[in-house]
């Protein structure tokens, strides 16, 4: 009984203190501080949220169904840039033709190169392309799927933080502590990956669009690729492929869902096999890895 004067001094403290946080922080504002970052594409947005988790808000222009290679962003796409403090770059084709208006959308806005420093692929891995490739402009492209390697993905999240940590100083630490779990969950999947993968009975696989050579490069794999330096191949290149699928035993064409799957069709009728769909475009990037993971144990067993 003797303590219940404490109680209205006690309400009276907290409605103070409350006052004083609500000054400093306002909800409202604290919602519009989000710093706002601009990415090709969704795996990207997975990335850099990890890292940013609530601090960041990830504007994605290649979004679901798009084709990297060849996308085209909207009007108002070019306009959402204004909002952003940072683009991250990774290389892809869309974005080299595109960077320069990006930054002309928005000369505020900082570029940052994530496969700086990395040991790029050349684009096509066929043996034959060497001598065949007399068509212009792909003697000297480089495979831009980079972020189909975890190993990879963990350079560009090393950049991803210094970036962020550089921009909004704030929370360098929760960005650094981030960054630290996420490197963390990186090298279980790594792990996990190799034991998924681990007495597999055949390491190569047939694709039609080469976005795995990062990944199979990583884990031991190999890719042969059905389009030649981003093109559709020849009669005589098609005839070749057919032949190596035959010789190998090769009773699976992998395709992805962004890309027509027509020719990939037409391979596996000829060995007499079946097209499958895996896209290393999705947004939940890690779940992608460990289903790629067990798709490619369950056909090269
Ligand atoms: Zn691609």
């Amino acid at each position: 009984m003797k303590k219940l004067w404490f109680i209205p001094f006690i309400l009276a403290m907290s409605v103070l203190a409350s006052c004083a946080t609500g000054a400093d922080v306002p909800a409202s504002k604290a919602v519009n501080e989000k710093l706002n970052v601009s990415v090709s594409i969704l795996p990207q947005k997975y990335i850099v949220e990890q890292i940013g988790g609530d601090y960041i808000e990830v504007n994605v222009l290649a979004g679901p169904g798009a084709d990297p290679h060849t996308y085209e962003p909207k009007p108002e796409q070019m306009k959402s840039l204004a909002r952003s403090r940072l683009y991250f770059a990774i290389g892809v084709d869309f974005e080299q033709a595109w960077l320069e208006r990006f930054e002309g959308a928005n000369p505020e806005m900082k570029v940052v190169n994530t496969i700086e420093g990395l040991q790029l692929l050349p684009m096509t891995t066929n043996e034959q392309a060497g001598d065949t490739s007399t068509e212009e402009n792909h003697d000297n492209e480089i495979d831009t799927h980079t972020w189909t390697s975890p190993e990879m993905v963990k350079h560009q999240a090393a950049i991803i933080t210094q970036a962020l940590s550089e921009v909004d100083p704030n929370h360098a630490a929760e960005y650094q502590q981030n960054y630290d779990a996420f490197l963390a969950e990186l090298t279980s999947l790594q792990a996990d990956i190799h034991q998924t993968l681990e007495g597999i009975g055949s390491k190569k696989f047939l694709v039609f669009h080469p976005a795995w050579g990062y990944f199979a490069q990583e884990f031991g794999l190999e890719q042969v690729a059905v389009e030649v330096g981003g093109q559709e191949p020849s009669a005589q290149e098609l005839a070749e492929i057919i032949k190596e699928a035959q010789t190998e035993d090769i009773r699976v064409v992998f395709a992805q869902p962004e890309i027509s799957t027509r020719s990939a069709e037409i391979i596996a009728n000829e060995i007499n096999g079946k097209v499958l769909l895996i896209s290393p475009l999705e947004e939940n990037w890690m779940e992608n890895m460990r289903k790629v993971a067990q798709t490619f144990k369950d056909v090269l067993k």
